[in-house]
């Protein structure tokens, strides 16, 4: 059998024992509502080791796509294999068990998992929706679109709009959110050309789309500057939760096309950028050079 270093385990009481899955029985001090047994663990994790995968999310733009389709079928294999390829979700607690009093492990909880796959599938639905019926548009609505629709009500007064999303999944992982806020927040946040008209559903939608995605990204996303070659504000994911709703947020502002990875395979800028241009291939002038020289060099053109 061989087994990779890299592989994350659980361990057996309760849950799926197949997989060399290990269910930590460990407790932390801290244990609040989405902080709690059983831990997916990652068992060669040392002190010293850093806690997250060394990936490139940002490579990638699949990641929420992937997360969303994970959130339809999250079995504690399905998991692992998530987070065996790309790492824990946001910072893994320090496990310390009954008989001692120092941490050898990291781990994520299996309800925390769980709980952001609801969350994020939520927001992925929401998105949907407002794309599928712009402004509101008079078109019916079909019995799913209903559902999310229902998450929205507004007060009699038409003065505060509701937002109430709550889901347990199969696995009894439950999800209660919600949030209020005025008409008043809203016309602030959108242009004067937007009208809301009492009991629609759109801006509303959008506006609690915004404001929970953009609460994900101020606490995971840091903000660089690059100065050299080319003077720019670059968006840094600190954790993979951070990735995927960066990806999001790209997918909400432009649609999936317009993200793109650089074709210079010795791309020092982490390679996704957001095209200006439908056609363009490279992220900056000077891997557009360097590419062009490169594939010049192999074609035996640039010759000394
Ligand atoms: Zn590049």
């Amino acid at each position: 059998m061989n087994k990779q270093s890299s592989s994350l385990e659980v361990n057996n009481s309760g849950y799926q024992s197949d997989d060399k899955l290990v269910l930590a029985p460990w407790f932390t001090t801290e244990l609040s509502d989405n902080v709690r047994p059983p831990w997916l663990v990652q068992v060669t994790n040392k002190k010293s080791d850093t806690q997250f995968k060394q990936y490139d999310p940002m490579s990638y733009k699949n990641i929420p796509i992937d997360f969303y389709q994970l959130s339809f079928n999250p079995t504690v294999s399905n998991i692992i294999n998530f987070m065996s390829q790309w790492g824990f979700l946001h910072a893994p607690y320090p496990l310390i068990d009954q008989w001692s009093t120092s941490s050898n492990y990291v781990g994520e909880s299996l309800y925390y998992w769980r709980y952001h796959l609801i969350l994020f599938s939520s927001w992925m639905q929401l998105w949907k929706f407002i794309d599928k019926y712009p402004q509101g548009a008079n078109s019916v609505p079909d019995s799913d679109d209903v559902d999310i629709e229902k998450r929205i009500s507004w007060s009699r007064d038409y003065r505060k709009i509701h937002y109430k999303y709550q889901f347990t999944d199969a696995y009894g992982t439950s999800l209660d959110f919600s949030t209020s806020f005025d008409t008043h927040t809203l016309k602030e946040n959108f242009g004067p050309a937007e009208s809301i008209s009492p009991g629609s559903f759109y801006f509303p939608a959008l506006f609690v789309l915004k404001e929970q995605v953009a609460a994900v990204l101020t606490k995971y996303v840091h903000v660089g500057i690059d100065l050299h070659p080319h003077q720019n504000i670059r968006l840094y994911p600190e954790t993979l939760l951070g990735a995927i709703y960066l990806h999001f947020t790209l997918a909400i502002l432009g649609g999936a096309e317009k993200q793109a990875l650089c074709e210079n395979t010795f791309c020092k800028y982490g390679r996704f950028f957001i095209k200006k241009r439908r056609d363009q291939r490279f992220c900056s002038k000077m891997c557009r050079e360097q590419a062009f020289y490169y594939s010049s060099k192999s074609k035996g053109v640039v010759t000394m």
